[in-house]
């Protein structure tokens, strides 16, 4: 799971986020508008219905996206992922950061849940180092995030950062 991309597994997809900035320009603008309001007034309990609305957008949006992609992952593979409360974030700012954290979160639980239900495998990954290790050779290089591709200079393997990460996850998972 990343930032850039939503996923990335290790036949080489990586799923595009949805896209909610809309979404959530809609909300803020709606709750601006609500707090111009005299609080308690006619106007005010009106906007506050669009206000909830506006949320109820969001959400619904969020969750067919994590519906659609579990559904899809259950079905079509056995799973090895990451588990979320071993992946370091410390290249995002607090408060994506709790949003990417909410989102990677109910991805995983609807996920295990669709597996379990389908009888799909499914394991979560201790994945620190999943980035730096090398798929190849498993040796470890420092690798900053503006660095995008991993090209090991132990073994000489080259591969998309994402798709490496992903294929360590796979043999962790194995
Ligand atoms: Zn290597």
């Amino acid at each position: 799971m990343g930032i850039l991309k939503y996923a990335h597994d290790t036949d080489g997809y990586a799923i595009e986020s949805t896209e909610l900035s809309e979404e959530r320009d809609r909300l803020e603008r709606a709750q601006r508008n609500l707090s111009r309001k005299e609080h308690g007034s006619k106007n005010w309990e009106k906007q506050r219905t669009v206000v909830a609305q506006r949320h109820a957008d969001l959400r619904r949006k969020r969750r067919d996206f994590l519906h659609k992609l579990s559904n899809y992952y259950a079905t079509e593979y056995d799973l090895a992922v990451e588990d979320l409360d071993a992946k370091g974030l410390v290249e995002l700012p607090g408060n994506s950061q709790n949003r990417a954290r909410a989102s990677w979160g109910m991805f995983l639980r609807l996920l295990e849940y669709k597996c379990e239900r389908k009888g799909t495998h499914f394991v979560t990954v201790d994945t620190r180092a999943t980035t730096k290790e090398c798929a190849s050779c498993g040796v470890e290089t420092e690798k900053p995030l503006w660095v995008r591709e991993h090209s090991c200079p132990s073994c000489g393997f080259e591969a998309d950062r994402d798709a490496n990460a992903a294929w360590n996850v796979l043999s962790r998972g194995l």
